[in-house]
């Protein structure tokens, strides 16, 4: 474990099992030079404790890399509850996970992912303050599709040399759930085509019917000719195999992990397609989580969110410098405000 920890530079990891609940968790703690750590709590069966540890290191340093890029004075965490074999009672075990949370004193502050939802962050609030996504704060989605949104227009500035217009432009969207349909809303209103996929039909003909879309087979939508391909759906999408059937100038969605492995970076740059990194272009959901978690305004969500535009078109610009893949230039950026000082050391 030891290992694990050391490569992905980890603070800590805090192990807990009760006794009384059957609780089994670890919330581990990447980074908090920035701030407190933020991230989800992901409630879905392991094959054992050494998986659990893995994917909690693995998703905590994912949350820092997305918080630094997005600004915020937050560190990245993520917690884990592994999910019992038997009989549970759920209220038993979120309320101890709340009382775990609590006795790190404010340096995890947990949120929803897999497997979790808005009426287990209410119990959890039972037990401390230090929870986000409870019933009174709201849906993340439609935050997180204006990102992508803000991202998109950069997208445009460089991939096309002009800006803040979609008119005549043609988008591909895949996966029209909370971000994509809202995503579509956004950018049906600046006169963008779109062409639209889900496995779900009625989501399909509904974007047909409100905003003149054209529905493709959800095997087909990767490769469709557009100007900008934007995956709201699934994590994977970017293979060896999709890129090179892409027909679009640019990559900007939503969806986590979109590249398979970071290789395939590599492999649309080398095929010369723009791509916004994934957890930067979707930042907004986090960005309106610690928002409403610190109690801040409307202005400086809507300000904060515009940001990422402005973010991606550093990214994009460094990328023309250095001629490298973008993938590994964000990561450079975000690795640069997480460990400025040692990387410094490191090479001076
Ligand atoms: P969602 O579950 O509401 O929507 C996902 C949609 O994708 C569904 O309509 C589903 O039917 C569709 N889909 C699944 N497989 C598909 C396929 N093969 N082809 C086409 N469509 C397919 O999820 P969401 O909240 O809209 O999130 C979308 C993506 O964005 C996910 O990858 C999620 O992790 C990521 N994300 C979401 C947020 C947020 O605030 N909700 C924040 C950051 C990242």
């Amino acid at each position: 474990m030891f290992r694990q920890i050391t490569e992905a530079r980890m603070n800590d990891i805090h192990i807990k099992y009760d006794e009384h609940s059957g609780l089994k968790s670890i919330i581990a703690i990447h980074n908090t030079r920035r701030g407190p750590s933020l991230g989800g709590c992901r409630f879905i069966p392991y094959p054992s404790f050494d998986d659990a540890v893995t994917d909690a290191i693995r998703l905590a340093q994912g949350m820092s890399y997305k918080a630094a890029l997005a600004g915020l004075d937050l560190g990245g965490g993520k917690s884990v509850i592994m999910m019992p074999e038997g009989d549970f009672d759920r209220t038993e075990l979120f309320s101890a996970f709340g009382r775990f949370v609590d006795e790190l004193g404010g340096r995890y502050i947990t949120a929803i992912d897999s497997g979790t939802g808005v009426s287990d962050m209410d119990i959890i609030a039972t037990q401390t303050r230090h929870v986000s996504c409870t019933s009174a704060s709201g849906n993340p989605a439609p935050s997180t599709a204006r990102g992508v949104y803000y991202g998109i227009l950069s997208t445009l500035k460089v991939h096309k040399g002009f800006g803040n217009t979609l008119k005549g432009m043609t988008l591909a969207v895949q996966g029209l759930g909370n971000v994509g349909y809202a995503l579509c809303q956004l950018l049906h209103r600046d006169g963008a085509r779109l062409v639209v996929s889900d496995i779900d039909d009625d989501k399909v003909e509904q974007c047909i019917r409100e905003f003149g879309a054209r529905g493709v087979n959800p095997a087909e939508i990767h490769s469709t000719p557009c100007d900008i391909f934007s995956p709201c759906g699934l994590g994977g999408i970017l293979n060896e195999q999709t890129i090179d059937q892409l027909q679009c100038g640019a990559v900007a969605g939503s969806a986590n992990n979109q590249l398979l492995t970071p290789e395939c970076g590599e492999q649309l740059f080398n095929r010369g397609i723009l791509y916004a990194p994934d957890y930067l272009i979707n930042a907004g959901g986090l960005i309106f989580v610690a928002m409403m978690h610190a109690r801040k305004s409307n202005e400086e969500l809507n300000h904060r969110i515009k940001g990422i535009g402005e973010t991606l078109l550093q990214v994009f610009r460094r990328q023309q410098q250095q001629q490298e893949p973008v993938n590994r230039i964000a990561d450079q950026m975000a690795e640069a405000m997480l460990f400025g000082d040692e990387i410094r050391q490191l090479t001076a």
